[in-house]
Order: C-alpha cells, then structure tokens, then sequence
C-alpha cells in the first residue's frame, strides 16, 4: 500500500472508526445503568441495547467494506500513478536531456507551489502555525554488502532533523527509511564538486544515477516527488566532496541532498541540506545558534528565525495532506 493510501486508511481509523467505537462503548454504559421501568416492560432498556447492537453492526459492515475499497482502489490508482512517475523519471534519467529538463521542470514546481503556499507563508510569519509534514529518506550506496554509512550512525542526523523541525516550524518530519543500494555509482565513488560544478555534473550521469536510484528505491514516492507536492527529499550518503564539505543541497530545484559519509561534527547536517532543499541560504549572523550557518555550530540544538521556518513551511515539501 503506497503512502497516500496508507494514510487515508489510518485516516478512517482514527477519525471514523474510534469515534464511533468510543460513542458504542459510552452507550453500552448507558443502557447497563439504564433502570427497568417496569410499566414499560422493560422495553426502554432493550431499545437501548438494540441501538448499541444496530450501530455496532452498521459500523463493522460500513468501515470494513469502505477500507476494503480505499485499501483495493487506492492502492492501484496509487501504483498506476507511481508507474507513471517511474516512467517520467526514466525519461529524466537520460544525460544532459533528462537533466535539463529535470532543472525547468523543478523550477516551475517550485514557482508553483509557492505561489500557492503564499498565504499559508503569511500566516506562518504572523505566527499562525497549524502541523505541517514532510518526508525524507535515506539512500546509501552498498559495495557488495557493505553500506557505505551504518544504520546506527545515521541514526543521530535522523533523530536531530526530526527534533529540528518538529520544535522550530511545527513540521512533522517523517523518515520513510533507509534504502541500501547495489547499483554502483558511475565511477564507483561519487566524489562531488558543491560548487557550480556540482549544479552541472548533476546533467551528466552522476545526476542520472541520482535519479534513477531514487526511482528503484523510493517507488512508493514517485508520483508525488513528480507533482513537487508533498515531495519527499531524499538524502543520499556519498563518498566525500572536493571541497572541505559535510554535505550539500543544489536547492529548492533539486529533491535530493548529499551528505558524506563520516560523521561531521554536527548531528545537524541532514537537517541543514533538507533546509537548503527547502529554500533557505546560509546565515552566519546569529553566532553558530542557526541551523544554516555554514561555520561550526555552537549549539546542540540550532535554531530558526522566524522567517526561515515560514519559508521551509511555506516549501512544496512541506504539505498539510
Ligand atoms: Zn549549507
């Protein structure tokens, strides 16, 4: 079950399904203090059970059949569309074509969800901040057997990235996993250049590998990566930089980060590229308190300015559905 159905069906549970359960089970109280009225034979009390039972059958009949049906028709709608994604993605995997237009095509995602989003970016920069959520992954290259970068070191960026957005934006920042891939990259080590050379190696194959990677192991997220809306971002782990970097976003017109592989300093640096991919430059004014200094960090627990954390809500990756 891709996840859009899979939210939808947790949707119906706890919307639909506990409300009711909880309102049977208050009426299964009532009708068990409900007193016998002997003048009406009891009839009160076992109306008052034949409510409870009806609703109780009703609920079962309804919700199971309508999860049956979000479970069956969602789940090829969703597979159809991330085939379709897939496709397209193929498509965009080819050198220099696919990469160009891989480049425009993001460029107009981005014009376009933030034009949508420009209320909500008001109102976060007035204070207005209702939950939002965003998804992100992890993929790391795998010579053979062994990955490039183990589970538990992963670990700490996962959980700082998730604190990070969840204290100074609201955002639920939710990590769909780590996909271990086998296809070697072009060259077998992916040493990237963070600077424009970067921004245009990503036309050339090393951009293709990154994306066809993507596709293979992020299927489930296809269709939505292609409308930009609710995009996930994804990180992947790689070999190192020719600069002195610990990782690396192209920006809002890219849907996926670098990272290198040891562990920097800072828990924070899958955090800082995710902010990057989200809109947001370098600040250095705030003396290492702020999560896009490019310097050290002086703080575990880096901040957002008030304007920042309007614009990664206000970003295509920050949705409310
Ligand atoms: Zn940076």
């Amino acid at each position: 079950m891709g996840r859009t159905c899979r939210e939808v069906h947790e949707w119906i549970e706890e919307e639909v399904e506990r409300p009711i359960e909880e309102w049977e089970d208050r009426q299964e109280e009532r009708c068990r203090e409900e007193p016998c009225n002997w003048w009406l034979l009891c009839l009160n009390k076992l109306v008052c059970w034949l409510v409870w039972v009806t609703v109780k059958v009703v609920r079962w009949v309804v919700v199971t059949v309508g999860k049956w049906v979000v479970r069956t028709v969602c789940t090829v709608v969703n597979f159809l569309l991330d085939l379709l994604g897939a496709i397209w993605g193929l498509i965009l995997s080819i050198p220099i074509l696919g990469g160009i237009i891989r480049t425009v095509v993001n460029w107009l995602l981005e014009i376009f969800w933030r034009a949508v989003g420009i209320f909500d970016f008001i109102l976060s920069l007035a204070g207005v901040r209702p939950r939002k959520k965003m998804y992100f992954s992890i993929i790391v290259p795998s010579n053979g057997r062994t990955p490039l970068m183990s589970e538990a070191a992963l670990q700490p960026w996962i959980e700082t990235a998730i604190e990070v957005f969840d204290r100074t934006s609201n955002i639920d920042l939710r990590f769909t996993g780590i996909c271990n891939t086998s296809v070697s990259p072009p060259g077998g080590e992916i040493i990237l250049d963070c600077g424009a050379g970067g921004f245009f190696s990503d036309w050339w194959v090393l951009g293709s590998w990154f994306e066809f990677v993507a596709n293979l192991c992020k299927f489930e997220s296809n269709w939505r990566r292609r409308s930009g809306y609710g995009g996930e971002i994804i990180v992947f782990v790689i070999h190192g930089y020719s600069s002195n970097s610990l990782g690396c976003s192209m920006g809002f017109t890219h849907d996926y980060v670098t990272v290198q592989q040891a562990p920097g300093p800072f828990n924070d640096t899958v955090a800082h590229e995710i902010a990057h991919a989200c809109g947001l430059l370098h600040r250095t004014t705030d003396g290492g308190n702020n999560l896009m200094d490019s310097g050290p960090r002086t703080t575990s627990q880096p901040d957002l300015t008030n304007w920042q954390s309007s614009v990664v809500r206000s970003s295509r990756h920050c949705t409310y559905l």
